[in-house]
């Protein structure tokens, strides 16, 4: 029983391949997490790394409190079960379950009462005194885990297990893997490329693909929210159906028009409040996606639907519950393709229907999901990142949504007419604005609350939901973006600072106590040297380094340190730099300041002038390799 924690975890094998990229994951003891994706994806070299059978290239892996990336597999308290189940062929049953326990020198009866308590846990008892040939795969697969099982670890690993059974024992053993998770109470990570496994054990679930985490969630939120094109398609059978199309906003309500046909339906814009306004001007190209089951041949929901669309009909399977009907949204068709107009249908099958007919569907329009054309990403992310708002700067004032705030100097900016961009987490509950709360949603442990400031709705993420009707809210000036004429006329402040620095040793003559006797001796340090300056690094630290980069390229490889506003501040000594001007936000100030060719901001209320030193927290600070983009540190 452990909680297993992934902090900034990369992969890249020694031909360069970057398998897994800045893998993050908190995962809750007891959990049954699953990783999907399709193959290649780096579910398997993630899983290897937690079992400690792959290096970790650079980040923090830990079991329980301790950091493991350094730790023999055997030292990690974990149990693995693989694809292929690498029974002994000449040992019985019972002698493969008691091996492990044997090498590990139990007393002979502790091994027998663990042996008999897996076995009847998994239903096997039977076969204890059998050898593996004479066993099913679905009862072999079983032995592998009585063996991983009774090792009682605090997690346990599994590696497409199921992936040799056929389709029938794949379901029964799926069912039995997920009771076997409840009765032994301990953490499963379990990897597979198959969406179902993944949707019916998952407590949760990692979508990878090439590499990169797409989306964690439980698989309800997975089906219900995807974050982007390649999960909705990756989740749920058939395919989600995407076509391409545009959307139109006029007044309340908002026309979704498919490419290539003359589908279209109106929705209203409550629908889409958190879609960026540039979506809805009736030109800008999105993936509508709609599942299969989403779209209904009733004719009640037909005579009661807005959202009717006209379907030629090409052909149909039926699966016996239901029959899936192949169609085209473009009559043109011939029905057959494979294009982008395609449209599969889930239907009860009672609906007598031939290959060429026309027929009318009613879409849910509740659940239409939509995409960016080039970005994949949601249009309608649950937690969205941004509001964005028209809006006009004018005499130093920014107006939009009727409100009015004094610009401070540190965004002053000429008249223009634009777009203003505030993160949802930018907004504060301490201003002079009096907004509305109309909701407050708890998604995946963050506070989305939704406003209305004079009768738009804006969000923002707040640390608890806020009771009441009425709220007072400020804006974060340092995060907001401006953009007029296609250029940012506001940019916000980097949350990092990033230099370069460079890993390096010095060597130095210490005085140390010998047997009483004072001596002079040579002593190596470790450290990070940004212009001049050396800042000696804790032993931890040189070790991530040496780990991630290997003992000749750590002094070598090109790096920066990253490091926020608050984690730096004026000394007198530390990083020489310039200090340029003090930036006024409002309610707080910094000062920027250039080490060598960039940018740096430091959190600071007084003015300073020329040649300054600049002290980061190095409890706070990130190393990162330049050349890959690896968070070492
Ligand atoms: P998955 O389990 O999702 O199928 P893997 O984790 O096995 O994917 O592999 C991720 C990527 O890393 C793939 O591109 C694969 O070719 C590559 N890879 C895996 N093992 C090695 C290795 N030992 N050396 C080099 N590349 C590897």
């Amino acid at each position: 029983m452990a909680d297993v924690s992934l902090k900034h975890v990369y992969k890249v094998y020694p031909n360069g391949t970057k398998a897994v990229n800045d893998f993050n994951m908190e995962i809750k003891d007891k959990e049954f997490i699953v990783f999907v994706g399709p193959s290649g994806c780096g579910k398997s070299t993630t899983l290897r790394m937690i079992a400690g059978l792959e290096d970790i290239s650079a980040g923090e892996l830990k079991i329980g409190d301790l950091i493991v990336n350094d730790m023999e597999p055997k030292d990690r308290d974990i149990a693995m079960v693989f694809q292929n189940y690498a029974l002994y062929p000449h040992m019985t049953v019972y002698e493969n379950i008691a091996f492990g326990l044997r090498l590990r020198k139990l007393p002979k009866e502790e091994i027998h009462n663990k042996v008999v308590e897996a076995a009847d846990i998994l239903g096997i008892t039977e076969y204890l005194d059998k050898k593996p040939k004479e066993m099913s795969g679905g009862q072999r697969q079983r032995v592998a885990l009585g063996r991983a099982i009774v090792r009682e670890p605090k997690v346990m690993l599994l590696d497409e297990p199921l992936s040799n059974l056929d389709a029938k024992l794949r379901t029964q053993m799926r069912a039995e893997i997920s009771k076997l998770h409840a009765k032994l109470q301990t953490t499963f990570i379990y990897v597979t490329h198959d969406q179902v496994e993944a949707m019916t054990m998952g407590t949760r679930i990692v979508v990878m693909k090439s590499g990169f985490v797409q989306q964690i969630d439980t698989p309800k939120n997975l089906y219900n929210y995807p974050a982007n094109k390649f999960v909705a398609g990756f989740i749920g059978t058939p395919q989600m159906n995407f076509f391409e199309g545009t959307l139109l906003k006029t007044g309340d309500s908002v026309t979704v028009k498919f490419d290539n046909s003359e589908a279209e339906i109106t929705v209203p814009y409550s629908m889409l409040y958190k879609a960026r306004p540039a979506y809805l001007d009736g030109k800008k190209k999105v993936y509508i996606g709609l599942r299969a089951e989403d779209v209904s041949l009733a004719e009640e929901d037909i005579k009661s639907s807005k959202s009717v669309i006209k379907i030629k009909v090409s052909h149909k399977e039926e699966l016996g519950s239901e029959t899936l009907i192949y169609g085209d949204i473009n009559m043109d068709s011939d029905g057959y393709g494979e294009g982008p107009t395609r449209i599969i249908i889930k239907d009860s099958g009672e609906h007598e229907l031939n290959a060429g007919d026309i027929i009318d569907a009613a879409l849910k329009v509740e659940r239409i999901h939509l995409f960016d054309k080039e970005t994949e990403e949601s249009v309608l992310p649950r937690v969205p990142e941004y509001n964005y708002i028209d809006c006009e700067i004018k005499d130093g004032k920014l107006k939009f949504f009727g409100a009015e705030l004094e610009l401070p100097n540190a965004v002053k900016c000429a008249d223009l007419k634009g777009e203003l961009l505030i993160p949802t987490d930018a907004i504060s509950f301490d201003g002079d604005l009096k907004a509305e709360i109309v909701s407050c949603e708890n998604i995946g442990g963050v506070n989305l609350l939704a406003l209305e400031l004079n009768g738009n709705r804006l969000y923002a993420v707040s640390p608890e939901c806020i009771e009441g009707k009425t709220v007072n809210i400020g804006i974060d000036f340092k995060k907001i973006t401006v953009i007029s004429d296609g250029q940012a006329k506001i940019s916000p402040m980097p949350e990092l600072n990033e230099f370069a620095c460079k890993f390096v040793k010095q060597k130095t003559k210490d005085t140390v106590e010998v047997n009483g006797k004072t001596k002079k001796k040579k002593v190596v340090h470790f450290g990070f040297t940004v212009g001049d300056t050396f800042f000696e690094a804790s032993d931890e630290t040189s070790q991530k380094i040496f780990a991630a980069l290997g003992i000749r390229d750590a002094f070598t490889t090109a790096l920066k340190m990253e490091c926020g506003a608050y984690h730096l501040s004026v000394a007198d000594h530390g990083i020489a730099a310039e200090a340029k001007e003090l930036l006024d936000y409002g309610t707080e100030k910094f000062l920027k300041c250039m080490i060598g060719d960039s940018a740096v901001y430091v959190k600071c209320d007084e003015e300073y002038n020329g040649s300054v030193c600049l002290l980061p927290d190095f409890e706070e600070v990130g190393i990162v390799e330049t050349e890959r983009d690896i968070k070492i540190v």
